[in-house]
């Protein structure tokens, strides 16, 4: 189990039986195949010239790149602008060290209820649960989020939470679990249910926890995405707002978020711009009317500090959280998010939970890929998705030297290094090797279709099929030397 507070990590996971059990789901596959359909049609209508897109994502794979280059200085910077600006600065190694401090800042004030903007460092800290678990009630303000909240579930979707239910399933939802709801299936009555629930839940909040997208380290500016307004309430209605942001969201310049905020909204719902974009400088003024009277701005690590140290896996570190990648997965879009058992599913999932669980841990993760590149092709970053995978399937089995990554070489198999070991030898040897071959391609029809071990991949394909003489066997028989 996890320990208290402190996120997912702990928890056991079976991925092979959650991705099973989703691909037995006929109604989980509908939804997630419709709505990704949709999401992959929005972007590519906006990224319909090649020239644009090749030239904008050149730019934000640049400043992400220039910016984790100077992430210890910018961070720094940061915490200079923020605290310039009446801001308060918490650094947190852990979810748990994360969750401490929002706790004590909430208790020092006396707050029972919370409203949340979308953050998914809230759900790698698990905070919702911590702060249940001390008499604090913290409500979602997204409306995917709030509908998930309600159904005890999890983030299917990095950008749309509830993307794996359809319109019935929430309707049925919001019947069973909101107290004046009435059954109905029409979008804009259940949009209003729960906003009539959650207009009520602002006025009467303590404080408000949103997310952060870009933390400005010139200016100490807080730059949050959104497109229901809710981010906006929980940062301003409540007389404290308490930000959440994972160190890599630094970003130097004012000027560098437009083009990384195009790429983000455009990759992630097809959107030119968002409905709302908030630039939040500080706490409220003198003499301004409204806004929070303390910002306090939680910054968390949890293993990104060490994926810093890996040349190449800090790309990973690059990633604005547009969602992209899983919507255009192959994987992904066949067994949706709650299959990865994990706060962020799909390639980003893939890449980014082995290296902060552990690598031994979650190393079916970077093989749920069938390396076909569609992630890496779509992230507006640039993110070499691909070969982060392949890398972290070395390590899962063979510490490299000098490697960083947490868990490296624990997922190692004996029987897999035996046969690497039998087959190199078997390589070393041509007359074993020619005799070895001589009988698999002759044998290799006999075995059973079934043949345990073969069973997981002949299920949904056909076997292979040996050519009934070696390459080298009909070379020959055309008479070419041998060298
Ligand atoms: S890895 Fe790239 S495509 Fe995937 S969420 Fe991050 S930025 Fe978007």
């Amino acid at each position: 189990m996890a320990a208290e507070g402190d996120g997912l990590a702990g928890l056991e996971v079976d991925f092979l039986g959650a991705s099973t059990r989703a691909l037995a789901d006929p109604q989980l596959r509908r939804n997630f195949r419709r709505a990704m359909d949709g999401l992959m049609a929005k972007r590519a209508a906006l990224f319909a010239d090649p020239a644009e897109w090749t030239r904008l994502r050149a730019l934000g794979a640049g400043i992400r790149a220039r910016n984790l280059g100077r992430l210890p200085e910018l961070l720094e910077t940061l915490e200079r602008s923020l605290i310039r600006n009446g801001m308060a600065v918490h650094w947190a190694r852990t979810p748990l060290e994360a969750n401490r401090i929002v706790l004590e800042l909430l208790r020092a004030r006396g707050a029972t209820a919370v409203v949340k903007g979308k953050s998914m460092v809230s759900e790698e800290m698990g905070l919702n649960h911590y702060l249940a678990e001390h008499g604090i009630e913290a409500l979602e303000s997204d409306l995917g989020e709030y509908i998930i909240q309600l159904d005890g579930e999890m983030p299917s979707h990095i950008i749309m939470p509830a993307i794996h239910k359809n319109k019935d399933q929430i309707a049925r939802l919001f019947s069973q679990r909101i107290k004046e709801a009435r059954y109905t299936e029409e979008v804009d009555e259940l949009t209003a249910m729960a906003r009539a629930v959650l207009r009520r839940k602002f006025e009467a909040a303590d404080a408000g926890l949103s997310g952060v997208n870009f933390a400005v380290a010139e200016t100490g500016t807080l730059c949050l995405v959104e497109n229901e307004g809710n981010g906006r309430m929980s940062t301003h209605v409540p007389a404290l707002h308490i930000a959440l942001m994972g160190l890599e969201k630094v970003v130097e310049r004012l000027d560098e978020v437009a083009p990384l905020y195009s790429l983000l909204t455009r990759s992630a719902t097809g959107q030119a711009i968002s409905t709302y974009l908030n630039l939040i400088s500080g706490p409220r003024g003198e003499g301004e009317l409204d806004g929070p009277r303390e910002v306090h701005v939680v910054i968390l690590d949890n293993g990104r500090s060490r994926i810093f140290q890996d040349p190449e896996l800090a790309a990973t570190l690059a990633c604005i959280r547009c969602g992209a990648c899983m919507n255009h997965c192959p994987v992904y879009t066949r067994i949706g998010g709650h299959a990865y058992e994990a706060v962020y599913p799909g390639p980003i999932g893939a890449i980014l939970t082995p290296q902060v669980e552990g690598v031994g841990r979650r190393h079916e993760l970077p093989h749920a890929s069938s390396l076909c590149g569609a992630c890496a092709e779509v992230c507006p970053v640039a993110i070499p998705i691909t070969h982060l995978l392949i890398r972290l399937r070395r390590e899962a089995g063979h510490r490299l030297p000098g490697t960083s990554v947490a868990g490296a070489g624990t997922a190692r198999s004996g029987l897999e290094a035996l046969g690497w070991r039998v087959w190199g030898w078997v390589l070393g040897h041509p007359a074993v090797y020619r005799c070895a071959a001589w009988c698999a391609t002759r044998c290799w029809r006999l075995l059973p279709a079934g043949l345990p071990g073969l069973r997981a991949w002949t299920r949904t394909r056909s076997r292979p099929l040996a050519a009934r003489r070696s390459l080298g066997e009909r070379v020959r028989r055309q008479g070419v030397p041998r060298v």
